[in-house]
């Protein structure tokens, strides 16, 4: 049997290698290194892909939530409503930029963004909503649309863990994550479900106001080369990596399928075990399995995740410290008693491995040692 891994690049690569070494060769033949026509290409491509009016490709995840935020002209003490569950860099950007980042709590089910914590939230200052689309599945847009609208906000979704999946709106549409808010961020972290070969990320909007100042906020604040209307930043995406990337796309339906078959296998073999809880499917989104995330009892979960990595099965906590506990985020001087879901979560949730190239053969030996753990506390 291969060696398992939480993520398997090499084996994902060794089946297009030829294509993407073809790739990598035409752009350092053609030396157009920055912007060079495989960038434009790629935005061309994901703006199909998603159905989206405009995809402004930048150096990361990180940026494009930061360039996002920028566009929106907030002040000084502004306030952005986030979730307390997830990767810092969604609620980084907002404490960067001299906003209030304000931490609700999650849904104890799909681990998104709870609309009613939202609501609760809400204060004269607030002038977003940053949802993330936790794992590979969306948060709740319907609701979240709703808030937005009654409360005049704008809404960033961060679309790092979901690119390719679909929500399915209450009045029977449908639209692909990133596509929804009035901006979506993604990345292309190597290890994401669309990953380069090194940093990536980018912006999407149908406004084309938003689409203008982001463009420019993300090249120094420039529309006139030269002429500098704002403060800006430098994020480019690598045309190397962009030319990556427009080969991965083709595949990236195909590698959402690989990861929901893998979900499945794990789903069928977990569904009747006592002391863990399989990942819960929202009715409105699909479910992209960025990651595949077992709850279980917050005393039998470090003892798992040793008794896993003693047979050579990797596995990982995502997240241990509720964002609002962060040393960090400290000055802002949260109370724990707001947050008990995300404090629940943060104490029984496990991933097990999830990637494009699981096998058969790796998926029965992760489930049967797994179950193995558990007959042992009947
Ligand atoms: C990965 C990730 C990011 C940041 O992406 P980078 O490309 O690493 O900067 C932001 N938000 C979430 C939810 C992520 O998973």
């Amino acid at each position: 049997m291969k060696e398992i891994q939480m993520v398997d690049l090499k084996g994902q690569y060794k089946k297009i290698q030829t294509l993407i070494n073809n790739s990598i060769e035409e752009v350092i033949n053609s030396t157009a290194f920055i912007n060079g026509p495989e960038v434009k290409s790629f935005q061309n491509n994901l703006e199909k892909y998603l159905d989206a009016k405009h995809v402004i490709p930048c150096g990361n995840g990180t940026d494009a939530l930061q360039i996002s935020i920028m566009s929106l002209n907030l002040k000084p003490g502004d306030e952005i409503i986030t979730p307390d569950f997830t990767f810092i860099a969604t609620a980084e950007v907002i404490a960067f930029l001299g906003l209030k980042p304000v931490f609700v709590d999650v849904e104890p089910g799909s681990f998104n963004i709870s609309p009613g914590s939202i609501k609760k939230s809400l204060s004269t200052k607030t002038k977003a909503i940053v949802p993330v689309h936790l794992f590979g599945q969306c948060a709740n847009m319907d609701e979240i649309h709703n808030i937005a609208k009654e409360n005049n906000l704008f809404v960033i979704e961060d679309t790092a863990q979901a690119l390719g999946a679909e929500y399915f709106f209450s009045n029977g549409l449908k639209s692909k994550a990133g596509t929804i808010g009035d901006i979506g961020t993604t990345s292309f972290f190597p290890s994401k479900n669309l990953g380069a070969y090194g940093d990536g990320g980018a912006i999407i909007t149908n406004n084309d106001d938003l689409a203008k100042k982001i463009r420019y906020i993300g090249n120094h604040g420039m529309e006139t080369k030269y002429y500098h209307d704002s403060i800006g930043v430098n994020s480019r995406l690598d045309s190397i990596q962009a030319a990556i990337l427009n080969v991965k796309l083709k595949y990236l339906d195909e590698y959402n399928q690989s990861r929901q078959k893998a979900a499945a296998f794990y789903d069928k073999a977990f569904q009747n075990l006592e002391n863990i809880t399989i990942p819960y499917r929202d009715k409105f989104s699909t479910h992209i399995f960025h990651q595949y995330t077992l709850l279980t009892d917050p005393e039998l979960r470090d003892p798992l995740k040793k008794y896993l990595a003693q047979n050579d099965i990797p596995s990982m906590i995502y997240y241990p410290v509720p964002l609002h506990r962060q040393k960090a985020f400290g000055s802002y001087g949260y109370d724990n008693r707001k947050f008990p879901v995300t404090e629940s979560l943060s104490q029984r949730v496990i991933s097990l491995p999830m990637h494009t190239e699981l096998e058969i053969e790796q998926l029965e030996y992760i489930v049967n040692h797994v179950i193995k753990f558990f007959s042992n506390y009947k």
